[in-house]
């Protein structure tokens, strides 16, 4: 009989597909890494497995304990599906920008949330680090992960992610694009690419960040975006400079339309971080060669999104529908 003994067994090795439409006029080839096929449905469920485990082995987390994280809702449900496991409570804080179709997910796997504000500053007590602190000092048996801080956040990456597009590309990547949120998945997939590729005739992988515009990582000053899941106003531990090559920014517009772009050509019903991490890798693939192989990971999946990226009502109240070359979804009737 073949089947997983939980569905904790059933993350990672995720599989790679080709772009063929969006890439129309790039030589190289295109491969898309499809986070949304994890268990919880997005490449978080690496790092709360990782940063789990962890804990249990130092004795951070006990039997009866509860878990606390700041997280926009794809961490929580991979650290909720883990729990669930073994055990343990989930109370998840989230900023106020995810849309309520996130935050109900996290309540249907058994987590508590707690909604704070996105227009504080980062240290204020209000604002979803503040508030997860406080937590964590209040309840007893609390844990707070910090995916913003957890080495076994990159970690999880550099063990898993990377060595799965080396071994999927028989070591022929050329290119590593992906969105930097915590840079958890940028420091260790981009540091294993690298290291493994360091010797080769061709040069080492070339790692490449994607950014909101506005965010610090592309010298921005953490200005608000409406792109949900990458992007800081804050310099987070679990980001490691020195990985990645370049970082290209990229606008809300363009992100979104892309997003679309992905569900409508391509069959990914992908989220908004993902539109931005193909308009990032399109923009460094344009140069390149038909021997170049550049992996986009796409964190997660569009279902989340449908009541904004997906809805033309939305897009168009925050102008973004002329501003990218999309078209409004075809075949909706109201
Ligand atoms: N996209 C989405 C939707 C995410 O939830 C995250 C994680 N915050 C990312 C991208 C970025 O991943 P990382 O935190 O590893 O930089």
């Amino acid at each position: 009989m073949k089947y997983a003994n939980s569905v904790v067994d059933l993350i990672g090795n995720t599989p790679l597909v080709k772009l063929n439409r969006v890439t129309d006029g790039i030589a190289a080839t295109v491969l898309a890494k499809v986070e949304y096929l994890n268990p919880g449905g997005s490449v978080k469920d690496r790092i709360a497995a990782k940063m789990l485990d962890a804990a249990e082995a130092e004795g951070k987390l006990r039997p009866g304990g509860t878990i606390i994280e700041p997280t926009s809702g794809n961490t929580g449900v991979g650290l909720a599906l883990v729990a669930q496991q073994r055990g343990y409570k989930c109370v998840f804080v989230v900023p106020d920008k995810v849309g309520e179709d996130k935050r109900n997910v996290l309540a249907a796997y058994g987590a508590e949330v707690v909604v704070t504000p996105t227009a504080v500053e980062p240290d204020s007590p209000e604002s979803y680090y503040g508030v997860s602190d406080r937590l964590t000092r209040e309840i007893p048996g609390a844990y707070k992960p910090d995916q913003f801080s957890n080495p076994n956040g990159p970690l999880s990456h550099y063990e898993t992610t990377g060595p799965e597009i080396w071994n999927d590309t028989d070591g022929r990547i050329t290119h590593f694009v992906t969105g930097v949120g915590t840079g958890g998945t940028i420091t260790g997939t981009g540091r294993y690419l690298k290291e493994v590729s360091a010797d080769r005739a061709g040069g080492p992988v070339r790692v490449i960040g994607a950014d909101p515009e506005g965010s610090v990582y592309s010298g921005g000053t953490g200005r608000p975006y409406f792109v949900e899941g990458v992007g800081e106003d804050i310099w987070p531990a679990s980001y490691d400079p020195s990985v990645p090559d370049e970082i290209i920014a990229v606008s809300d517009a363009e992100s979104f339309a892309m997003t679309r772009r992905l569900a409508r050509e391509e069959g990914l019903l992908v989220g908004g971080s993902c539109g931005m991490a193909v308009v990032a890798a399109l923009r460094a693939a344009k140069d390149l060669t038909a021997d170049d192989v550049l992996v986009v990971l796409l964190p997660d999946g569009g279902r989340g999104y449908l009541g904004k990226i997906f809805s033309d009502d939305w897009m168009e109240s925050h102008g973004f529908l002329d501003a990218g070359d999309d078209a409004p979804v075809a075949g909706v009737l109201h």
